[in-house]
């Protein structure tokens, strides 16, 4: 594996290298082009992982697609079907759904080195609008797939829709909530993580099996997860229509992992290397930058920061590669999450331990000082609300979410009260429960200000927890005001200058692959009023 990775990098750097060396080789080698522009592709359809974008700005965004004539295909030596080198793709982009008016078109290279995906970063663009496009080889044609641009920052606009998703476990259900969300047409989705996941479940009922039977270690078993997950109508059409912007949990590489440690405190080094597997698999399916979060070994960067006209600054963080390594490690194989109290763990209080990394805190605090907007969001993978649960009577608190990190959530939730951030709102996944929380300076201080309000989306597919402890521990948690988990579905936001509508929207049934979809929920937040108000 890691030879092969090694590899990756040292070509990506080679076609980095610079647009002379890139021309020379058209110029050197005509007939290899013309080669595989003219793939005649007789064993499948290249564009059977469809298309998407994401990583929207005001000039541009990121077009993706992936060739994968046999997508599930798991010989390593030919991701998806393909063999041979890189290959040259043709794109399109119209200002109209019917092609007709095309303001750009060329060529661009799908990296045999990245599974043949091809990451199109397009800048020049006009802001705030719509733009459809395709991708072409040969007689094949991708599926028309629609990007837009941010409206510029600071620009006045006066309303947004987007929605959050997080937790598809493909083996526990049906992706309707992707369905029905694109039916909302938002502007954009944010993705939160475990878009996959790399188990296979055990234990619990399941509609379909990921297709390999086995937990996903390796490069082409992480590429055979993505690849089935986009084989999915309802997540295909979510990409092919509306801009993605992602981040990830732990599911993309392993259960509650934490840096370089595995849930089981497995050798670091050993981890790392699958680590970078499941990161390039990432890179390799998702519409990012292809500079800014190129996989360099076992790094990649994914989170980011994307400002939407003077309506909202969004905050998209990463809490698993830089965080420190969970607390008070339980033998045997116990370094993930699990509930501990304060006088057998004092290590979970430890002020030096980190969820987010100090850069990225540092950039995280750069930008909330420096933003202009009317709304600030902090988009990240895990419940950040403080949740007291008892265990043998005792109050304990779980491992892997921020109440793994109360220092660093302190530090954050301090940071936003002192510098008076506008209108900050934290939008949260991975405990596959609605939550509607109150963020305080001093959770258990009646008194305390609330500085932010957090919504955190429920799963669109995977299992909830056990919903009656939760429940039984909420008065305990007077700062949460809802909790859910036995629904799945996700979140939709209607931003207004002086309001931001929150609705929960719920499917009938995860199981059935025409779920209707209903609103659970809607909350109201005013501009200038941090707190959970039911509208
Ligand atoms: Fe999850
Ligand atoms: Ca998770």
């Amino acid at each position: 594996m890691s030879h092969r990775i090694v590899h990756s990098r040292l070509s990506r750097r080679r076609l980095i290298g610079g647009a002379a060396s890139a021309s020379l080789a058209l110029i050197a080698t005509p007939a290899v082009i013309r080669a595989t522009v003219a793939q005649s592709w007789r064993s499948g359809n290249p564009f059977s992982l469809g298309v998407a974008s994401g990583t929207p700005r005001a000039d541009g965004f990121v077009l993706w697609t992936r060739l994968a004539p046999e997508p599930l295909s798991d010989n390593p030596d030919t991701p998806g079907g393909m063999s041979g080198g890189d290959v040259t793709l043709r794109y399109e982009i119209a200002t109209d759904e019917a092609m007709a008016n095309l303001v750009r078109h060329g060529e661009a290279t799908a990296e045999r080195a990245f599974g043949y995906s091809l990451h199109l970063d397009l800048a020049g663009l006009e802001p705030g609008r719509p733009y459809w496009y395709r991708f072409s080889s040969g007689e094949a044609q991708s599926p028309i797939g629609r990007a837009s641009t941010l409206p510029a920052a600071g620009t006045a606009l006066d309303k947004l829709r987007y929605g959050y998703v997080s937790c598809s476990n493909y083996e526990h259900g049906y992706f309707s909530g992707y369905r029905h969300l694109t039916d909302e047409n938002p502007e954009f989705v944010l993705f939160l993580g475990d878009y996959i996941y790399e188990t296979i479940e055990e234990n619990r009922p399941i509609v379909r099996r990921h297709s390999d039977g086995v937990e996903a270690s390796t490069l082409p078993t992480y590429r055979n997860r993505y690849a089935q997950y986009r084989l999915d109508p309802d997540l295909a059409r979510l990409h092919a229509q509306v801009p993605a912007i992602v981040t990830w949990d732990d599911h993309e590489v392993q259960n509650d992992y934490a840096d370089k440690w595995s849930e089981y405190f497995d050798d670091p080094a050993q981890f790392l290397l699958r680590r970078a597997a499941a990161y390039q698999a990432f890179y390799e399916h998702m519409p990012v930058r292809p500079i800014v979060s190129h996989p360099e070994g076992p790094r990649m960067r994914v989170y980011d920061r994307f400002t939407v006209g003077d309506l909202i600054e969004i905050s998209l963080l990463d809490g698993r590669q830089y965080r420190s390594r969970e607390a008070c490690y339980r033998a045997p194989n116990k370094g993930g999450g699990h509930l501990e109290t304060n006088a057998g763990c004092p290590e979970r209080l430890d002020p030096g331990r980190t969820m987010i990394g100090f850069d990225q805190e540092a950039w995280l605090y750069s930008n909330l000082a420096h933003s202009k907007a009317q709304w600030n969001l902090i988009a990240q993978d895990v419940l950040m609300a403080q949740l007291r649960e008892k265990q043998d009577g005792v109050d304990s608190f779980w491992t892997d979410d921020w109440d793994g990190y109360p220092a660093n959530r302190a530090r954050l939730l301090r940071h936003i009260h002192d510098s008076k951030v506008a209108n900050p709102v934290i939008a949260s996944g991975d405990i596959h429960s609605f939550l509607a929380n109150d963020l305080k300076l001093d959770f258990d201080d009646a008194k305390s200000p609330i500085v932010a309000t957090e919504f955190v989306g429920t799963s669109i597919s995977s299992y909830g927890p056990p919903y009656d402890p939760i429940v039984q521990a909420l008065p305990d948690n007077p700062h949460i005001h809802f909790f859910e988990s036995r629904r799945r579905g996700y979140v939709v936001v209607d931003l207004q200058r002086d309001k931001m509508q929150v609705r929960m929207r719920a499917v009938s049934d995860a199981h059935d692959p025409k779920a209707s979809i209903e609103t659970l929920k809607t909350y109201t937040i005013e501009s200038g009023r941090p707190g959970v108000v039911e509208a």
